[in-house]
C-alpha cells in the first residue's frame, strides 16, 4: 500500500550520503524520512560492491562496502529514522518550509526541507528486453551483480555483455561454476588487457566458451526457473543453451530519470549546488553525495559525508526560523540523550 508521511527534512536516496544526512539531521533534532527505490539501504556501496574493501573512509584503514552500511545504520539506530523502500521519488511541489513529494507507489511525503542525495540517480541494472524476465528475475536465475560468489558453485552459467564486468566475472566464476558461456553481439571484447589474455587463455582451455556475435533472444523455464537461454545472431539464427543462470552485464542506468525534470538546472546527470551550504537552484532544496557538483568536486564518499553535515546545518533555519542553533560538539550532547524521548 502507500504511505503518508511528513517528518522536517526528506531525503531522498539511502546511499552513504543519504544516510550520514540522517544522523546529521537527527543531531539537530530535525526529523527526517529516507526514501529508496532500491529495497534495501546502502546505495552504491550495498549494491554493487558489499564485499569489496574501501581504503579511504577516514579512521578505517579498510572496511568493505556492506560493513561500512551497517556502521552507517548503526549509528542512525538511536534515532529510529522511518523509512520508505523500494519507492522511487517523482514528484516535488511546493516551496521551502512546505514541500509536497510523491512516488512511483504513491506515497506523499510532506516535508520542510529536501535533500537529495540521489548518487548516480535511481539506478539499476540496463535489463534486457525478454519475455517473462520479471519471473526469472524473482527466482534468482537472472541476476544483475554477484554478491556472493559461492551462490554461482555449480552452475551452468550465461553471462551476457561485452565490457569488463562481464569478462571479469566470466573469469572469476571460471573456477566455481560448471560452464561458463559468455554471450557478447560483437566478436570483440573491451576488457583491460591482461583480462583479455586470460579470457583467450580460458576459452582456449574449453573453461570458458565464447559465443559471439550472439545477443540475447528468450528465456525457457517454468515457474520462473530458468532451463535454458536462446540466443540470436544477426542473421537470426537460433542457438539455446542450456543453463540454469543468466548473469547480464549491459550496464547500471545513471539516468536521474524523474528528477531530471524538476527545475534543478542539472546537467549531465549532475546538480549545482552552492559549495557552502550545498542548496540547489530550488530554494529548500538540498543536494549532497555523488549527485551534487560544484568546482573542485571529488566523488568519494567521505565528501558525501561533510556535504551531509553542511546541509543539514543549512536547512536547520527553514525548519526553526526563530531558533538560532547553537553549535555544540557531538559530544557535548551525547547521542541518546539528543533523542526526543531518550534516556
Ligand atoms: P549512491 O550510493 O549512488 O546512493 C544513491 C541512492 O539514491 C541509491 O540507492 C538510489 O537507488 C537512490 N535514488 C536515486 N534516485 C532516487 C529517487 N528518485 N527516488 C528514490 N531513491 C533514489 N568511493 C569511495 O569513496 N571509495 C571507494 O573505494 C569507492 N569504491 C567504489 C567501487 C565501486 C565498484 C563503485 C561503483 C563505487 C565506488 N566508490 C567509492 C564510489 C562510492 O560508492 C560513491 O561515491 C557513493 O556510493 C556515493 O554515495 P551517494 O549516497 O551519493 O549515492
Amino acid at each position: 500500500g502507500h504511505h503518508s508521511i511528513g517528518a522536517d527534512v526528506a531525503i531522498i536516496g539511502a546511499g552513504p550520503a543519504g544516510l550520514f544526512a540522517a544522523f546529521e539531521c537527527s543531531m539537530l533534532r530535525l526529523s527526517c524520512v529516507l526514501v529508496d527505490s532500491l529495497g534495501e539501504t546502502g546505495g552504491q556501496c550495498a549494491a554493487l560492491y558489499p564485499e569489496k574493501p574501501i581504503y579511504d573512509i577516514p579512521a578505517h584503514p579498510a572496511i568493505e562496502g556492506g560493513a561500512l552500511v551497517a556502521a552507517l545504520e548503526a549509528q542512525i539506530a538511536p534515532f529510529s529514522v522511518p523509512r520508505l523502500l523500494g519507492r522511487r521519488v517523482e514528484r516535488l511541489e511546493g516551496q521551502a518550509g512546505d514541500f509536497t513529494l510523491g512516488t512511483d507507489r504513491g506515497d506523499v511525503i510532506r516535508a520542510k526541507a529536501v535533500v537529495i542525495a540521489a548518487g548516480a540517480g535511481a539506478f539499476g541494472p540496463n535489463r534486457p528486453p525478454l519475455d517473462g524476465l520479471d519471473a526469472f528475475e524473482a527466482t534468482g536465475s537472472v541476476q544483475y551483480y554477484v554478491r556472493r560468489r559461492e551462490d554461482f558453485r555449480g552452475r551452468r552459467i550465461v553471462i551476457a555483455g561485452g565490457g569488463d564486468s562481464a569478462v571479469d566475472w566470466a573469469l572469476s566464476l571460471k573456477d566455481i561454476a560448471e560452464r561458463i558461456w559468455l554471450v557478447h553481439r560483437r566478436d570483440r571484447f573491451r576488457a583491460a588487457p591482461e583480462s583479455l589474455a586470460q579470457l583467450e587463455a580460458a576459452a582456449a582451455e574449453g573453461r570458458i566458451e565464447k559465443v559471439v556475435p550472439f545477443q540475447l533472444h528468450g528465456l525457457h523455464g517454468t515457474s520462473g526457473t530458468l532451463e535454458a537461454v536462446s540466443v540470436a545472431d544477426l542473421d537470426g539464427k537460433v542457438r539455446q543453451i542450456d543453463a540454469d543462470r543468466l548473469l547480464p552485464f549491459f550496464g547500471l542506468s545513471t539516468d536521474l530519470g524523474p528528477l531530471a525534470a524538476w527545475p534543478l538546472n542539472a546537467e549531465r546527470h549532475h546538480i549545482p549546488v552552492a559549495q557552502a551550504t550545498c542548496e540547489t537552484a530550488i530554494a529548500g532544496v538540498f543536494a549532497i553525495g555523488d549527485v551534487a557538483t560544484y568546482p573542485g568536486k571529488l566523488k568519494l564518499i567521505l565528501q558525501g559525508f561533510s556535504e551531509g553535515a553542511m546541509a543539514a546545518h543549512a536547512i536547520h533555519p527553514i525548519v526553526h526560523p526563530d531558533t538560532a542553533l547553537h553549535f555544540e560538539y557531538s559530544t557535548s550532547k551525547g547521542v541518546p540523550g539528543g533523542v526526543p524521548g531518550g534516556a
